[in-house]
Order: C-alpha cells, then sequence, then structure tokens
C-alpha cells in the first residue's frame, strides 16, 4: 500500500473503522467504505464527510453493488465490518453467525479474484477459555460449546480467520489476520455492551456504573488510534502476511478499578452497583476474567506497540483532554 491509490473499508463508518478511513485520508488515499449502518453511523465520519477522495455506500458487504467494481482498482481492504459486542451476540447468534461468515467470505472470495491483500480483523474472543489468559500468544485458543451462545461471535471469527488462511493457501490471496483486543475512544457506543462508554456515561450523568460480576475480572484498554495505527503498519508489512496478530494493549486494570478511575478523573458523584451476570446477560453467561495480549509479535514485525496510559485514554475519550494520535506514546523499539 502506497501513500495513494483506492483503498476499501468494510465497516468504515463504524468505531475503529471511522478513525482508520480518517487516518488513510490523511495519508493522501483514495477510501472506499461499504457499511450497512447496523451498529455504525454516518455521524462517525462527520469531520471527512466532504472529503471528495471518499465515497461511502450504504450496504451489507454481500448486498453491495460497488464493492466488485472498486477491488478491481484497490491496493487493499481492510475487512472491519462485523457483528459484534457481546449483547448483541447473546440476542441474536443466528444473525451474528450468519453476518460474520457470509460477508468474510464475499469479501476473500472479490480479493481473490485480483490479489488484492486483505487485512481481516478478528477478536480476542477467539482465546475463549485459553487456559493462559494472562498472556493471550497468537496459537492458544479454547473456545467453549456451541451449547452456549455467548460463544458464537468466537467462532464465527474463528472461522472467518480459518477462512482467510483457507484463500492463502488455495488461492495465493495475501492476507494478514489481526486479533483486536479490548479497544476503547471516542464514537465508541455503549449500545452493545462496551463497558467504557457506558462507565463514561453514567459518570457525567451522576447515575451507578454497573459494575458486572466481582468487578475483579481484568482487561486491558487499548487507545483507539494505537489499534489503527498497528492495522496500517501490518497492512503494509509483506513479512506480516499469512499470519496471525494480537493487537491491544497490556495495561491490566480489573472493571472494578476502571470505575474507581472513570468516577475519579471525571470528578462524578457516581456510586458503583454491583450487577449478578444473569442479570446483565441471562443465565449461564460465562465470562472472560482476565485477559491479556503478548504483543511481541506484533512489534517484533512492526516496531510499535500500544502504550497510551489508561489514565490518559479515559481523559481523552470523554473529551476531557484533546485527542492525540498514536507516535507520542505508542513507538516502542524495533
Ligand atoms: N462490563 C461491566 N459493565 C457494563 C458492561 C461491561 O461491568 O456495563 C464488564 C463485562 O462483564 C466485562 C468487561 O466489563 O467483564 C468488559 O466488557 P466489554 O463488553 O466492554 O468487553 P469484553 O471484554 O467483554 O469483550
Amino acid at each position: 500500500m502506497g501513500t495513494s491509490g483506492l483503498v476499501i473499508v468494510t465497516g468504515g463508518a463504524g468505531f475503529i473503522g471511522s478513525h482508520l478511513v480518517e487516518r488513510l485520508l490523511a495519508e493522501g488515499h483514495r477510501v472506499a467504505v461499504v457499511d450497512d449502518l447496523s451498529t455504525g453511523t454516518l455521524d462517525n465520519l462527520r469531520s471527512v464527510r466532504n472529503d471528495p477522495r471518499l465515497t461511502v455506500e450504504t450496504a451489507t458487504v454481500s448486498g453491495s453493488r460497488r464493492l466488485a467494481g472498486w477491488m478491481r482498482h484497490a491496493r487493499g481492504v481492510f475487512h472491519l465490518a462485523a457483528a459484534v459486542g457481546v449483547e448483541l451476540v447473546v440476542r441474536s447468534p443466528i444473525h451474528v453467525c450468519r453476518a460474520n461468515l457470509r460477508e468474510t467470505e464475499v469479501v476473500l472470495e472479490l480479493a481473490s479474484r485480483r490479489r488484492v491483500p486483505v487485512l481481516l480483523t478478528s477478536t480476542s474472543e477467539v482465546y475463549g477459555r485459553s487456559a493462559r489468559p494472562e498472556f493471550a500468544e497468537e496459537d492458544d485458543l479454547l473456545i467453549g460449546p456451541p451449547t452456549h451462545p455467548r460463544w458464537t461471535y468466537a467462532c464465527s471469527k474463528l472461522m472467518d480467520e480459518f477462512l482467510a488462511m483457507a484463500y492463502a493457501q488455495e488461492r495465493g490471496l495475501p492476507v494478514v489476520v489481526t486479533r483486536v483486543f479490548n479497544t476503547v475512544g471516542p464514537r465508541q457506543t455503549g449500545r452493545y455492551g462496551m463497558v467504557l462508554p457506558r462507565f463514561i456515561d453514567a459518570a457525567r450523568r451522576g447515575v451507578p456504573l454497573r459494575v458486572y460480576g466481582t468487578g475483579r475480572q481484568r482487561r486491558c484498554f487499548c487507545w483507539v488510534l494505537d489499534t489503527v495505527e498497528a492495522l496500517v503498519r501490518l497492512f503494509r508489512c509483506p513479512e506480516a502476511y499469512g499470519q496471525v496478530f494480537n493487537v491491544g494493549s497490556t495495561e491490566e486494570t480489573t472493571i472494578l478499578g476502571l470505575a474507581r478511575l472513570v468516577i475519579r478523573l471525571l470528578g462524578s458523584s457516581s456510586k458503583i452497583e454491583r450487577v449478578p451476570y444473569a442479570e446483565a446477560y441471562g443465565p449461564g453467561f460465562e465470562d472472560m476474567q482476565r485477559r491479556r495480549p503478548r504483543v511481541t509479535k506484533l512489534a517484533r514485525y512492526t516496531g510499535f506497540r500500544p502504550r497510551t496510559p489508561l489514565k490518559e485514554i479515559i481523559l481523552r475519550t470523554a473529551g476531557a483532554v484533546p485527542d492525540a494520535g498514536a507516535a507520542e506514546h505508542g513507538t516502542g523499539p524495533r
């Protein structure tokens, strides 16, 4: 991917997608977005709406009339469109399965006809009940059974990974798989379960922050522009193709600790309320108690590892300090 030419972003009106689109336009690319606006919004693209180099088609990937044409002269595809969010997954597993399998297959099939490089975004959920959740390494997977709908998402995305690698093997498609861990920042919606926008919203309104389970479960939250930086670097790294990479922060927090930090940083009077998992997600829900990526492979291939501190991430997401790019904190040694 040079610094011009057409780049396709599926899911470009979504949270991470819209930040990626801004970045690609800023670098001088023409960008074509296909997004069905099921979870994304055109408002996410308002800062670039009038840029003549941006084209947006409101459609699913499989229903797109333009994707095949764009592929003819595209430099690459970032495939971000997917059904995501724990609450959506638990509520609509058929939709999640169908959308994630069908749409990815369409992207891979069209791209393979022209050998257009594809970056597939997958998810940390594929690690499932991994035996080493504190240091998820690229080969360490253990997904739960199909009798639990919460694993639908993980399984559908893992199948996408297999499909991507199958296209790489059988059709010579250049494809890189990225497993994106918890990513946060402006424009993320709390509607489908994501915790940080919900906590910020509750803290602002002075209502209780609802912490699920014990609150001792841990996550690492990555600044969205760090995630975008990692995706762009992997896309441009020829040695990364045919491989799988974790993308995420390694700074851990408990969810209770996150709630306390949000309250403190926003000077809020909100209290914390504990909510049983069954009440939050329905009976039998299994939460990951710990999820932390190993990102040495990412750093080795791209010279980059996300490093924006959680405190700053919260302040920037809440709009308390201006947004800043990834380079400031993110660049690590090669
Ligand atoms: N969570 C919470 N309150 C909420 C939403 C989520 O306590 O309003 C918890 C959730 O149970 C999980 C963590 O916060 O342990 C992160 O949830 P999120 O949906 O953001 O991402 P996940 O890591 O589950 O994909």
